[in-house]
């Protein structure tokens, strides 16, 4: 296996449950796009942009990590939209199902009366990817899976997300950009996104007060630290979320490349002799359990 992005270790995860033998090689110099990520497994949310099949193969996302991990939250999502941009929260229903009009402080009181309406995805969950990651390595290690970064030896499966560009030149990056935060004085329990015509914003709690903000989506192969601008527009977006995270800590900022191909689907392939499951976008924690399953069709097809 290439790569211990959520990629590698979803397809090493379910290999190690059939029992085959495996050992994972991974760049460590090289911090995964799965690291910078939100977490969030929002497959109703995201058909706003998304194709059809996101939806379909992302509804058993969370069941299939709640078998394998603690800590999966499945608390639903919430989309807000400031008064001057409630046409978008209506323009968002009409994209999406799955969801139900409320009272945004009905479900999370920390926003008191900013909001009049919101949309609420009860079906959809989150996690804390650094956490989830952790766990299937930790999992893995525990049966036995070798990781090291030397030569790969065996079957080859390629899970080096943009890294694979080298091999399949057709996939692209799209930059985003994120930054973590720390509140004592703002709780939320679900992912809170705010619409926005240019810069939709969502916020994801995690652990002990800390908030994952994201992300901008740049058709850009640069991953250098996160631009002036970004950063400038995601703490605006946070203080119009909740003026009290203008006293929050930025405690760390970071920049992931999601891999994609054209049509931003993943996709498995078996090519001169090589397998891959790539092309994840926007939907690592989301689509990469069934592109796993589907990977494992395919080799049990391939080398029977
Ligand atoms: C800011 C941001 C927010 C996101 N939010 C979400 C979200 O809320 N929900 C969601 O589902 N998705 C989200 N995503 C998308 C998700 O992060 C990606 O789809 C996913 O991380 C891609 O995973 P991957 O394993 O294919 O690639 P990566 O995570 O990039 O992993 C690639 C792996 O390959 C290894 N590697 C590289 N070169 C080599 C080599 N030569 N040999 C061996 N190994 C190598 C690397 O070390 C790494 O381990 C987000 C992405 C970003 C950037």
């Amino acid at each position: 296996m290439l790569g211990s992005g959520v990629a590698g270790l979803c397809v090493a995860t379910l290999l190690a449950e059939h029992g085959e033998s495996i050992e994972v090689i991974s760049d460590d110099d090289c911090r995964p796009a799965s690291h910078w990520a939100g977490g969030m497994l929002a497959p109703w949310c995201e058909a706003e942009s998304a194709p059809a099949e996101v939806i379909a193969w992302g509804q058993h996302a969370a069941a299939w990590w709640a078998k394998r991990i603690d800590g999966v939250a499945h608390n639903g999502t919430l989309v807000i939209a400031p008064p001057r941009d409630s046409q978008e929260l209506i323009r968002f229903a009409s994209m999406t199902s799955g969801h139900q009009w409320i009272t945004p402080s009905e479900i999370e009181p920390a926003l008191e009366n900013r909001f009049a309406r919101g949309l609420f995805f009860a079906g959809e969950a989150h996690l804390d990817p650094r956490v989830a990651m952790q766990q299937l390595r930790h999992n893995l290690q525990q049966a036995d899976v070798k990781f090291h970064n030397g030569k790969p030896s065996g079957q080859i499966i390629d899970c080096r997300g943009i890294h694979a560009a080298d091999a399949q030149p057709e996939l692209r990056a799209v930059r985003g950009e994120m930054l973590i935060l720390h509140s004592d004085e703002v709780h939320l329990s679900r992912p809170v996104r705010l619409l926005h015509p240019r810069f939709p914003c969502y916020l994801v709690p995690r652990a002990s007060g800390r908030f994952m903000l994201g992300a901008t989506m740049v058709e850009s192969h640069d991953d250098s630290p996160i631009s002036a601008r970004a950063m400038m527009e995601l703490l605006s977006a946070a203080y119009t979320l909740h003026p009290a995270l203008a006293e929050a800590r930025v405690l760390e900022s970071g920049t992931g490349l999601r891999p994609a191909y054209r049509h931003n689907l993943p996709e498995v392939r078996y090519e001169q002799g090589i397998f891959s499951l790539n092309g994840l976008y926007r939907h690592g924690f989301l689509l990469a359990p069934i592109m796993a399953e589907k990977l494992l069709q395919l080799l049990t097809q391939e080398t029977m």
